[in-house]
């Protein structure tokens, strides 16, 4: 047997590392994004505003006290570094003896190489960068921000310079029609740059993602059998290329290999009870502790996403059911099901 397929023999499979994946906690941290990308989830860029601003120290705090334990808490939503708090906020994370902190970014405030080395030294220990192409033209067509790729470039090139302090580089690329034919050398641009693992997601069928539907999203069979050929072509130069592919339904990634199946992580968020922004759909929790009247609710992603995701009958057989979100309401409407076929659960 190759050493290949015993280390592959080895890992837990795919639906075991779903199974067994822990939660990370989300602070909701960036008022505004300062891209502008075309299949963004987040379309209600005020609602956004609105709920992301609520985000105080006293809610950081308050999360922080109130998940003991956590692995990971990770500053995301909206553009997190264009918080003034964020560095302030990493400090008290890493005071609390959260083990990673970790930041979704752009990654174009990171091209300051000051700005970078103050949320590192404050306890920043992973980064995720989202990147959507090889070359300016394919990444500025989907950010619509002219000069993003430069100051990304930039800025993963700076996170990959502290990676001797322990810090994680990984990015996170949303695959659409214009970037699926380049998978193989957005890869190689990417680990050229110092990246640990390049993520690349399938787009979620919500939000802008929606509305430019027709326009750039892939079908899922392409995405799979598209990603399947370039691991096969990138195996032959490195032997396990750090490429995963999330955010799909698995009974259309049967061709790939179990390692590169990436999942996306559980995770919780909390906002204000208070927030104006109408939360669709529930269910929620309501957690109160905040200063008078500022309850919290607690949002899994679950709770976000369930009603927009759908399984049929067939699903029950499936061997993935148990660790399945389903797929998107807005890609079965157009697409029907002949895609997504229950696989054996005797199958290996
Ligand atoms: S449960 Fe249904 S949608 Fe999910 S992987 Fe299986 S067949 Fe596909």
């Amino acid at each position: 047997m190759a050493d290949g397929a015993r280390a592959e023999q080895r890992q837990p499979r795919i639906e075991q590392r779903i199974a067994a994946r822990r939660e990370r906690v989300h602070v909701l941290t960036g008022a505004v994004c300062n891209n502008n990308c075309i299949f963004c989830m987040e379309e209600d860029r005020e609602g956004r505003r609105v709920t992301n601003s609520a985000t105080t120290d006293e809610t950081v705090q308050w999360i922080l006290e109130h998940n003991p334990g956590v692995e990971e808490v990770c500053f995301t939503s909206g553009e997190p570094t264009t918080n003034p708090a964020l560095p302030r906020w990493i400090k008290r994370t890493r005071a609390a003896g959260v083990p990673v902190i970790s930041v979704m970014t752009n990654g174009r405030a990171l091209s300051y190489e000051r700005y970078t080395a103050g949320l590192v030294a404050a306890g920043l220990n992973r980064v995720y960068v989202s990147i959507h192409g090889h070359e300016a033209k394919l990444h500025e067509g989907l950010t619509r921000t002219p000069g993003s790729f430069a100051q990304t470039v930039a800025g993963i090139e700076q996170v990959a310079r502290l990676r001797r302090y322990g810090v994680a580089l990984h990015t996170s690329t949303v695959v659409t029609n214009r970037n699926l034919p380049h998978l193989a050398p957005i890869y190689r641009f990417l680990r050229g740059l110092g990246v640990d693992q390049v993520v690349f997601n399938v787009m979620q069928a919500n939000g802008r993602a929606n509305t430019y539907f027709e326009q750039i999203f892939p079908r899922y069979r392409d995405i799979a059998a598209t990603f399947s050929s370039f691991v096969e072509e990138q195996s032959r130069s490195e032997p396990r290329p750090m490429a995963f592919l999330v955010d799909i339904p698995l009974c259309t990634t049967g061709e790939v290999p179990d390692f590169n199946r990436g999942y996306v992580e559980r995770y919780v968020h909390f906002e204000p009870a208070r927030a104006s922004v109408p939360i669709e759909p529930g269910p929620v929790t309501t957690l109160p502790g905040l200063p008078a009247g500022d309850g919290l609710v607690q949002l899994r992603r679950a709770d976000l996403d369930e009603a927009a995701r759908l399984k049929r009958d067939a699903c029950a057989s499936c061997r993935y059911d148990d660790v399945c979100e389903g797929v998107w309401g807005n890609y079965v409407r157009r697409h029907g099901w002949d895609e997504f076929t229950p696989v054996g659960r005797a199958a290996t």
